[in-house]
C-alpha cells in the first residue's frame, strides 16, 4: 500500500522499536545505552504491554524445582530492582507451575518502564500504531498513525519487532507461522482483580486447594457456568486485593476484527460469572468486588516468525545448550487449550530433572532480513517450544539481546545474521545476563529482591 499522499510528517532515527512490551521496552533501554538514537513506538498510552496491561507476576527468573536456580539477570534485574526500592514487589515462592513468581504492583511497573527508557534517552511515541511498511532495507520506512497527527512515517537503520503479534513483519512480509496453523492455538484470557478480599478467611478454609476444589465442584454441577475447572487466584501487592488468570476463550481468532471483538466481550462476560462463583462460594470472598479487568484481553500467541533457528518441544525438553545462545529458560511446556471435555484446560509439561536450555541467537533474526530483529511472543519457536519460553523474564532477555545486537551490527556495519556472536555474549555478560548454566540453589524465601541478589 502507498501511503505517500497522506504522509504528515517524517522522522529519522538509528534504531525503531515496534511495542513497549516486555520485550521492546527492554530492548530500548539495552540499545539506547549507545551513541545511537532509538526510538520505541507503542500503541497505548503506556509502555509495558501485557506486563502492565493485564499482569501482576514475572515468570521465568527462577527454575521451577526444589532447588530453583536463577537463571536470568541483566535489565531485566534493574526493573525489579527498581519496583523493589519502592516496596512493589514480593516473591511468591513455587516449586510447581512455572516456578517462583516475582510479584509486583503493574501501575508502579509502567512508571518503572517510562523512567528508565526516558532516562536512557529513548525517543518515546505513545498512541501511535504501526499500519504499514513502505520500504524494508538499509533504511526502512514505517508508516504509524496517530489520531491527531495522521499519517506518519520513520525512518529507521535498523528495526526491531516487539509488537507481540509480528506486525512489522506482517507488513514487511516477512513469512510466519500463525497459531492454530500447525497445532491447535492457546486460548485467551481477560484477568481481572478483586479488592476487599479477607486473604486469612480464605487460607483458613484451606487457601488454594480448597479453590480448586470448589471451582472443580461448580464446573461439574454447573452450579455457576465456568468456561473451566480450574484457575489462578494470587495476592497482589495492593492490601486485600487478588488478581486472577482464570477466565478462557478459545476458537476465536485475535487477529480478526469480529475475532477479538467478540473475544472481548465473552472475557468480560466470563470474568463476572467468576465474580459470583468467588462471592457466594469461596470463604474470604463473601464481601469482594471486580475492581479492574484487563486493559483488553490477554493474547498468548498470534504470529511466530520464522527465523534464522526455529526452537523446538525437542530443544526444551532435552535441556538442549548452543554456542550462540543469549539466554536460558527452565520453564515447563505451558500450554492453555481445549480439553476433552471442551472445556479450557492446562496443559503441563517439564523439563526433566528441573533441566535449563539455552535459546540461540538465531530464534530472534528472521531469515529474509538484514536488518531485522524479532523478539517477545513473536520470536521463532514452534508451538510447543513457545509455550515455555514466553514468561516475561524470557521475553525481556531476548529485547536485550536484540537491543544489543542492533547497536553491534550498526557499529560494525555488519547484518544482523553475521554480528560477532562472542562480542554480543561479552556485552550481556558485562550487563549482568546469565548464559552459562549456574550451579547455585537460589534462596527464594526471602520478601525483597535486592537482598536476594548476593545469595544467588
Ligand atoms: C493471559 C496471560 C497470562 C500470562 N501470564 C504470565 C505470567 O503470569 N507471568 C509471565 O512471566 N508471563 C505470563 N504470560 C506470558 C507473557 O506475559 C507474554 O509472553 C509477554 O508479556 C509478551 O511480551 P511481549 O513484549 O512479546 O509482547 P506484549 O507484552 O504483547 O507487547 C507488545 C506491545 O506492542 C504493542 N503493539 C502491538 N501492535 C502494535 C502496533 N501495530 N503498533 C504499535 N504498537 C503495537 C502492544 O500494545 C504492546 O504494548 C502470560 C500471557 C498471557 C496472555
Amino acid at each position: 500500500m502507498t501511503f505517500s499522499s497522506v504522509i504528515a510528517k517524517t522522522y529519522q532515527t538509528d534504531i525503531l522499536i515496534i511495542g513497549s512490551g516486555s520485550a521492546g521496552s527492554t530492548a530500548a533501554i539495552a540499545a539506547a545505552n549507545s551513541k545511537y538514537k532509538v526510538t520505541l513506538v507503542e500503541r497505548y498510552g503506556f509502555p509495558g504491554g501485557t506486563s502492565t496491561q493485564m499482569l501482576d507476576t514475572f515468570y521465568g527468573f527462577f527454575t521451577p524445582s526444589d532447588s530453583p536456580k536463577k537463571i536470568v539477570g541483566g535489565i531485566p534485574d534493574t526493573i525489579v530492582n527498581a519496583l523493589d526500592t519502592s516496596g512493589d514487589i514480593f516473591l511468591r515462592p513455587n516449586t510447581y507451575g512455572a516456578g517462583t513468581g516475582v510479584n509486583y504492583n503493574p501501575e508502579k511497573l509502567k512508571q518503572v518502564w517510562d523512567k528508565l527508557l526516558l532516562k536512557s534517552g529513548v525517543e518515546l511515541f505513545y498512541h501511535t500504531t504501526l499500519v504499514g511498511v513502505e520500504k524494508l532495507g538499509a533504511q526502512t520506512v514505517c508508516v504509524f498513525f496517530h489520531k491527531g497527527t495522521g499519517f506518519f512515517t520513520i525512518t529507521a537503520k535498523r528495526v526491531i519487532d516487539a509488537s507481540g503479534d509480528a506486525d512489522f513483519c506482517h507488513w514487511a512480509d516477512i513469512g510466519y507461522e500463525k497459531a492454530g496453523e500447525k497445532a491447535p492455538a492457546q486460548s485467551m484470557t481477560t484477568t481481572f482483580r478483586m479488592s476487599n478480599v479477607e486473604h486469612d478467611i480464605y487460607e483458613a478454609a484451606g487457601g488454594k486447594k480448597m479453590l480448586k476444589e470448589k471451582m472443580a465442584e461448580a464446573y461439574s454441577k454447573g452450579t455457576h457456568p465456568l468456561s473451566r475447572k480450574e484457575g489462578s487466584a494470587h495476592e497482589m501487592c495492593q492490601p486485600k486485593c487478588i488478581s486472577t488468570v482464570a477466565v478462557k476463550v478459545t476458537d476465536l481468532d485475535p487477529l480478526d476484527v469480529e475475532g477479538i471483538t467478540k473475544a472481548e466481550i465473552e472475557g468480560r462476560r466470563q470474568s463476572f460469572v467468576f465474580e459470583d462463583f468467588f462471592r457466594a462460594e469461596v470463604p474470604g470472598y463473601e464481601n469482594a468486588k471486580i475492581i479492574g479487568l484487563s486493559h483488553q484481553i490477554g493474547v498468548r500467541e498470534t504470529r511466530r516468525v520464522y527465523g534464522n533457528y526455529r526452537l523446538t518441544k525437542e530443544d526444551c525438553m532435552q535441556a538442549k545448550t548452543f554456542a550462540d545462545q543469549i539466554f536460558l529458560c527452565g520453564a515447563p511446556i505451558e500450554d492453555h487449550r481445549k480439553g476433552p471435555d471442551g472445556g479450557s484446560e492446562t496443559f503441563w509439561q517439564y523439563v526433566p530433572n528441573g533441566g535449563i536450555y539455552g535459546v540461540p541467537y538465531g530464534t530472534i533474526v528472521p531469515k529474509e532480513t538484514q536488518t531485522v530483529w524479532v523478539v517477545g511472543r513473536c520470536f521463532s519457536a514452534t508451538h510447543d517450544a513457545h509455550a515455555s519460553c514466553r514468561s516475561m523474564a524470557q521475553t525481556m532477555s531476548m529485547g536485550q539481546a536484540a537491543g544489543m545486537a542492533a547497536v553491534l551490527s550498526l557499529g560494525h556495519d555488519s547484518d544482523a545474521k553475521n554480528i560477532d556472536i562472542k562480542k554480543l555474549q561479552d556485552s550481556l555478560v558485562r550487563l549482568g545476563a546469565v548464559l552459562e548454566l549456574p550451579d547455585a540453589i537460589a534462596d527464594t524465601s526471602r520478601n525483597g529482591w535486592a537482598n536476594n541478589q548476593g545469595l544467588l
